[in-house]
């Protein structure tokens, strides 16, 4: 299909962006890889009067580390993620899922900022966001913003962003030398949303126990969700103990709110997101022992 037509604008400075989009109300709608919003608009399933093309505004891409975060501007595309050496190092729950989103053409083009705006519960970076306990930087007439990532994903392609708001950078806190993560996904043919993925993000403490654990779900509810209870349960806990694990994943399973689907029953897509969990947390764990 065609889409509707729409304005286009493609500012050089955030400010400029930020006014289009307050100066159009709900109408305007940012445009970044497009990767998302272009098979939107071509099934007519968003009809924006205007575009604002934010992918050629300085500033907005780029990977490093300051202060007590790791900074990533939301304009930063997948390939550059997944070809990053401090990502891969200290941060392999993005790299496992940065490699894991769509092929690479979508990669190419997708931003995470995009991933993350969209609210698509079946994107893979928002669980690994929640399982990182990230923060992400709004812009809008009054400034900046931080929102948490458990406070961002409000409903399905619902996010906390108002709509003269710009997604700027992605504040990871500071991995430490015994934290370490994992994102696994099951999918049904290679480059597929996920049927079901799970993010785990451990710090463990010197005896062995997870001083810190973040768990994210993808494609299992109305939006990507935190496991609280199996964090909770986990915290203090060793991993170590095969009971404990198999505790951690049927919470994990029973946090999920899968619906049955083409890509499986609710019940079948719960078992999944137990079976990842645990896998999940043995790899983080693993990683913590290699670093
Ligand atoms: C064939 C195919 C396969 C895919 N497979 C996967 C997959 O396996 N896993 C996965 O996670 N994703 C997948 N995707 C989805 C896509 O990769 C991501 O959603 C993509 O990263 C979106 O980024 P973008 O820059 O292209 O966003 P766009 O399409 O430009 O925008 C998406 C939405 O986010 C908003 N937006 C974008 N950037 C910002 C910003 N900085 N601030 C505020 N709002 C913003 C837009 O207004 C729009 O609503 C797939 C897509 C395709 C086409």
């Amino acid at each position: 299909m065609i889409p509707s037509s729409f304005d286009y604008a493609s500012p050089k400075t955030l400010s400029e962006a930020v006014s289009l989009l307050a100066s159009r109300g709900e109408g305007a709608k940012v445009i970044a890889g497009g990767q998302s919003l272009i098979p939107l608009l071509k099934l007519r399933l968003a009809s924006p009067d205007l575009l604002v093309d934010i992918s050629r505004i300085p500033g907005l891409n780029h990977i490093e580390t300051s202060g007590e975060f790791l900074k990533i501007g939301a304009l930063t595309r997948m390939t550059e993620v997944e070809a990053s050496e401090l990502i891969r190092k200290w941060y392999p729950i993005v790299h496992d899922a940065s490699v894991l989103i769509g092929d690479p053409l979508v990669r190419n083009l997708g931003t995470l900022g995009g991933n993350i705006s969209h609210g698509d519960p079946n994107n893979d970076m928002p669980a690994v966001m929640l399982a990182l306990g990230a923060e992400f930087i709004a812009t809008g007439p009054a400034g900046e913003r931080a929102i948490r990532a458990r406070d961002f994903f409000t409903d399905t392609f619902t996010v906390s962003l108002s709509h003269d708001e710009i997604l700027t950078e992605i504040h990871v806190p500071m991995c430490t030398p015994r934290s370490a993560g994992c994102y696994l996904k099951l999918e049904q043919k290679v480059a597929d949303f996920a049927t079901a993925g799970v993010a785990v993000q451990v710090r463990m403490g010197r005896g062995g126990e997870c001083e810190e654990v973040g768990v994210g779900l993808t494609a299992v509810g109305p939006t990507a969700i935190e496991a609280r209870k199996a964090e909770d349960w986990l915290r203090g806990r060793k991993p170590s103990d095969k009971l404990a694990v198999q505790e951690f994943a049927s919470l994990a399973a029973e946090e999920s709110r899968p619906v049955t689907d083409i890509r499986g029953t609710a019940a079948y897509k719960r078992q999944v997101v137990g079976l990842l969990a645990a896998r999940a947390l043995r790899k983080a764990c693993e990683r913590v022992r290699g670093a």
